[in-house]
């Protein structure tokens, strides 16, 4: 970390709201990772690329692995730092407080390593844990392919095994941040039954002449996600994980890491993001036609509640977790709540900073434009619906 400036500047813990009995802002864990992010969190610089950005965040995701605080509820002997679902959830809220940059390796740290833990072999733990959480192995996820997104069960990417082990040809897409990736989970098809059935999940080494990336671009200017074209690619048998036609099985488990927010990631960005409108707040309300100062007030009251609400289902789920429970399919509910709450958060920013209504290629345009991805991925908000309707509530298909 020795060349990064350390000026990143901390956020007092009253902007998350009340300190919560179960992870009290004086608990000890808090205070040791407080400690150690005041001596080691470097500010984000502006106007990086986006090649320079990951470069800038992977450095951070090693710095963070090298001082023992990459993978708080992850066993030692996989890299982690051996604590608790409440730890987690203390963890990410210390992270956003100290305004640290993201890290790299998301899809690793919150679905494939997590998925791996349920359904890996020891094998594949040791070898392929402790890179996700120092992100020497980038990670991506191969799920979504053209006309199979909302429907996966319906994916066409086919393996079949010629002896020597996996060949694997088809087509994926929207396959986040899969040209920095060493290494892609593909769910494809191994089985000549239906839909679900005849699924597997494969690790694929993405550095090999089978596969090629394509990058695309976003209305938000990023091109962090890709379509992968894999055309005769290779992976050895060892390399499945969870039974051969089994795949559903472990896919869900990762969507229920993602739609629940396996690491309680969520809702301290998003408050940190208020307590620093708030002391925006006065001067852009009175420069800015576009929202009177009543209305301002009472929005972003309307948000700060729905942030605090958010906190108390993050800490539910951390709860569960810490008394060996599943969140299960109540992770949908949470899911359609933080992604109406992400995209309400970044339009009341961009109506606050904008400047005479103008928001022109700034990070806050950024984020508006990102936002609106909140209800599509980990599944659409009509897929939760959907899902809430059968599954909780009994209702009629
Ligand atoms: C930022 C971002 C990152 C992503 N990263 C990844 C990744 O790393 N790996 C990966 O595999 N995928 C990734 N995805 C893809 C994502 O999982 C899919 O976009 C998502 O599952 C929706 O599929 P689709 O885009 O094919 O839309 P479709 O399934 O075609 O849906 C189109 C519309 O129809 C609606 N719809 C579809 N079926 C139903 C139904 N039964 N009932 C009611 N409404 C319905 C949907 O809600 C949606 O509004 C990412 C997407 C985004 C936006």
């Amino acid at each position: 970390m020795s060349e990064l400036e350390l000026t990143a500047v901390r956020v007092p813990p009253s902007a998350l709201g009340a300190s919560l009995p179960q992870v009290p802002d004086d608990h000890r864990f808090r205070l040791e990772f407080r400690d150690w992010l005041a001596g080691n969190t470097p500010p984000s610089p502006s106007g990086m690329t986006e090649a320079e950005d990951f470069a800038f965040r992977a450095k951070w995701q090693k710095a963070l692995y090298e001082g023992g605080w990459a993978g708080p509820a992850w066993p030692k002997r996989y890299g982690g730092r051996g604590s608790g679902a409440l730890e987690q959830f203390m963890y990410y809220e210390e992270l956003a407080l100290a305004q640290a940059p993201r890290v790299t390796n998301e899809s690793g740290i919150l679905l494939l390593g997590p998925t791996l833990m349920v359904h890996g072999t020891e094998d594949h733990k040791r070898r392929f844990l402790p890179g996700i959480l120092s992100g020497d192995d980038i990670w991506c996820q191969g799920f979504s392919e053209p006309g199979s997104g909302s429907d996966l069960a319906s994916l066409r990417t086919r393996a079949r095994d010629n002896g020597d082990g996996w060949v694997i040809s088809g087509q994926k897409i929207w396959t986040t941040w899969a040209a920095y990736s060493k290494w892609c989970f593909v769910l494809c098809r191994t089985e000549d039954t239906p839909r679900h059935k005849g699924l597997s999940m494969l690790i694929v080494d993405m550095d090999q002449p089978g596969i090629e990336v394509h990058p695309i671009r976003q209305m938000s200017g990023r091109a962090d996600f890709c379509e992968v074209f894999f055309e005769e690619a290779q992976t050895p048998h060892d390399l499945i994980v969870g039974e051969r036609g089994q795949g559903w099985q472990v896919a869900m488990t990762m969507l229920q890491f993602e739609r629940a927010d396996q690491g309680y990631t969520d809702h301290a960005p998003l408050l940190v993001t208020l307590h620093l409108l708030r002391q925006a707040l006065s001067d852009a309300v009175a420069g800015s036609s576009l929202l009177p100062p009543e209305a301002a007030r009472l929005r972003f009251a309307d948000l700060w509640r729905r942030c605090q609400q958010l906190r108390r289902y993050n800490l539910r789920n951390a709860v569960n977790a810490e008394q060996g429970r599943e969140v299960g399919v109540a992770a949908s509910t949470v899911n359609v709540f933080w992604s109406h709450l992400v995209k309400d958060l970044a339009e009341f920013k961009a109506s606050v900073q904008a400047d005479d209504g103008v928001l022109d290629n700034t990070p806050t345009s950024e984020n508006l434009l990102y936002s609106r991805a909140s209800s599509i991925y980990s599944g659409t908000d009509e897929i939760q619906l959907n899902i809430i309707a059968e599954r909780i509530l009994g209702l009629p298909r």
